[in-house]
């Protein structure tokens, strides 16, 4: 099977896919992008990630390429076309095509690029992942998802170098943001689960809002408020969230290791929460409803 890439309108073999030299998105990082999980053939909170690209974009002012409605369509038909039952669709709109110049063109349409591939999720089950700490080098607007990725991919190189799962990228005054493409939360010796207020400084996951609800469901105590390293190392469980990992339990930061490298109970119970939420998705969908 031979994987379709979506560019401007077309659906395109993906090795022939390509975008012009003088794309804002190429040269000045101009643009934001979405990552969606696809379980069971069903897109995992598709309504949060189109309302968040809305958002990147209208805090850019780039405008949407195409109604929300049609794009809706196209992700999932790239779904279908890519033979994706479990994977990752990703979607690009950068400001589009235009001579190299720092301000905005008057006149470029936005460009939209599509791609999906299949991936294996851990199941439930999960074993917990170890996370390195390292300082946090971004821009001031973290809360838009934009393409400038450069102390991402370096804070994940310095993750893998180090035989790690993730980087927690740490602020000037010693406190945890997030991960380089994930939340992060600890659970503290009392049972409060603690993850970071969601201003400019991260990014506001889309699962790690499906997280806070299910522990308000399950009647769990959390607060939304930075932690620094030395909390999070002293805490009974530590994990990340992101559209990709869902919940991924951590057992290790920094060398230090928060348990005996089994995944905490309220890990456990989030991540079964968000399986339940993807499994009654893909029933639904089955049933037509
Ligand atoms: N923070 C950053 C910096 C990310 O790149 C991601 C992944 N998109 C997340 C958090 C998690 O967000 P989401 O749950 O929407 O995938």
């Amino acid at each position: 099977m031979s994987r379709i890439a979506y560019v401007n309108g077309r659906y395109v073999p993906h090795s022939e896919a390509s975008v012009h030299v003088e794309d804002r998105g190429f040269q000045f990082a101009d643009g934001v992008y979405e990552v969606v999980a696809v379980y069971k053939g069903q897109l995992i909170d598709e309504a949060g990630h189109l309302d968040r690209l809305e958002r990147s974009l209208s805090e850019l002012q780039i405008a949407m390429p195409m109604a929300r409605a049609a794009l809706s369509q196209v992700l999932r038909r790239m779904v279908r076309l890519n033979l994706v039952r479990d994977g990752l669709v990703y979607f690009q709109v950068t400001r589009g095509v235009a001579p190299r110049d720092f301000p905005f063109p008057y006149a470029a349409m936005p460009t939209i690029v599509v791609t999906a591939r299949s991936k294996t999720f851990p199941g439930r089950d999960v074993k917990p992942v170890m996370v390195i700490t390292t300082r946090d080098q971004r821009w001031a607007r973290r809360d838009i998802k934009t393409v400038g990725l450069l102390p991402a991919a370096l804070a994940k190189q310095k993750a893998r170098e180090a035989k790690a799962f993730e980087a927690w990228q740490v602020d000037d005054d010693g406190y945890v943001t997030e991960g380089a493409s994930s939340n992060a939360w600890i659970v503290t010796k009392d049972n409060v689960i603690v993850t970071r207020q969601a201003d400019h400084n991260i990014l506001r996951g889309i699962t790690r809002m499906a997280l806070l609800e299910f522990a308000r469901e399950n009647g769990f105590r959390f607060e939304e408020r930075a932690f620094t390293v030395e909390e999070a190392q002293n805490a009974r469980e530590a994990f990340i969230s992101s559209a990709s990992t869902f919940v991924m339990p951590v057992w290790k930061i920094d060398e230090v290791a928060i348990s005996n490298g089994e995944m905490g109970p309220v890990a456990r119970t989030l991540r079964d929460a968000y399986f339940d939420a993807m499994e009654k998705l893909a029933d639904q969908a089955k049933q037509g409803c």
